[in-house]
């Protein structure tokens, strides 16, 4: 199977020898004898059948050796992270982050005696924070909101040398647009609640990695829980089947509306790494197998706010999550980054006409027409 649509679709399915049917049965049970195997097999081990086959269709998208899928993407990050650092130890991430993932940096590691360093997303910025006590370092390209690109083989190589266990959260990207492990990362983590669920209507989330390091998460996250039941491991494995033909054309969506937002008068500046003029357009043309399915942009509130925009969209649905087949909007200055003064989300290049658009699968032409009723 060298193709990805193809895995997307037979990769990890468990044979059905009751009925011969082409989906995976289904094995809800929490209570399995033990007596015949030498494994024993519990949702909380992370061992089940239907959690094996999901993860064994993402080890193929990802090229893993193993992994471990969680209630969430948090639980994938926060025990990924915890598996590999601990009292003493320092871990630098950067400063774009995913909220959640920064809170857990700011608030929670230091309370259990984790050194965090935020900083810039950029190679350079990522080699001058690395120490003797670093253990882990945490990136995401392409960020969010900015969609700022990071050399991912670079950061890889720099973290190799040292010994220090690196770690991608590949989201934004999904696994059809890139594949980290193959760049040099050791983890890469999904929030699955996103692209690979992609009908906004389960939480889940996996770390992949070797099969070394997966034991190591796995061992974790028994006693820290979050694992995930059974029948959102099926809406997953079903989700998933489509994952290619959906994200190439979120992608070819993502990339119409960029261009056109690029073109409008009422628009001050776009942030997609798919257009040329983008810093990082070169590095993601490198490293990533498409430009992604998120975009952001400047409104010119002069001419039109970001508060009367959104409530003139007909089809685009203001919705904080994203990797949906329906197209959502936000406002990062009103949801995710709303704790911040207004001076410190100017500082890190969030206006409030700041917006952050996640392409659905809609017909391009609609989507078009949406966007530029709304801009007057
Ligand atoms: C949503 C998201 C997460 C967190 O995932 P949950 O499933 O909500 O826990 C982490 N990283 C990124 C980039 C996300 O978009």
């Amino acid at each position: 199977m060298t193709d990805k649509a193809t895995r997307c679709i037979h990769a990890g399915t468990l044979p059905d020898h009751e009925t011969g049917g082409v989906n995976s049965p289904l094995y809800p049970s929490s209570a399995i004898n033990y007596l015949d195997g030498e494994d024993i097999f519990y949702p909380r081990y992370f061992n089940t059948a239907n959690q094996r086959a999901v993860v064994d269709k993402l080890c193929a998208l990802e090229d893993a050796e193993d992994g471990v899928l969680f209630s969430s993407g948090m639980a994938a990050i926060s025990t990924a992270i915890l598996a590999f650092a601990g009292r003493g130890d320092h871990v630098v991430l950067m400063e774009e982050l995913y909220g959640g993932t920064r809170n857990l940096a700011a608030n929670v590691l230091p309370r259990l005696g984790i050194d965090c360093s935020l900083v810039a997303a950029d190679a350079g910025a990522i080699a001058a924070a690395l120490g003797e006590s670093t253990r882990v370092l945490v990136i995401e390209s392409p960020t969010n909101p900015l969609l700022s690109v990071v050399d991912i083989r670079a950061v890889a190589a720099l973290a190799r040398e040292r010994g220090i266990v690196s770690i991608i959260d590949n989201t934004f990207a999904s696994p059809v647009n890139q594949n980290p492990l193959q760049l040099g990362m050791d983890i890469v983590v999904h929030s699955a609640t996103k692209y690979l669920g992609g009908h906004s209507d389960l939480c889940a989330g996996v770390a992949l990695t070797s099969a070394e390091r997966a034991g190591r998460i796995r061992d974790l996250a028994s006693c820290l829980g979050g694992s995930v039941n059974t029948l959102t491991c099926y809406l997953l494995e079903r989700s998933l089947k489509t994952l290619a033909v959906r994200v190439a054309r979120q992608t070819a969506n993502a990339g119409a509306m960029a261009e056109f937002l690029a073109g409008h008068p009422a628009v001050r500046r776009v942030y997609y790494p798919g257009l040329p003029d983008f810093p990082g357009h070169d590095i993601a043309r490198d490293q990533m197998h498409g430009f992604g399915a998120m975009l952001s942009f400047d409104l010119d509130e002069t001419r039109v706010d970001a508060d009367t925009f959104i409530r003139r969209l007909q089809l685009i649905t203001p919705a904080i999550s994203l990797g949906g087949v329906e197209s959502t909007i936000c406002s990062p200055a009103r949801t995710s980054h709303q704790k911040l003064s207004a001076v410190e989300r100017a500082n890190i290049g969030i206006g409030d006409g700041l917006l952050r658009l996640s392409a659905g699968i809609e017909h391009r032409d609609d989507l078009l027409d949406d966007l530029a009723a709304a801009l007057g």
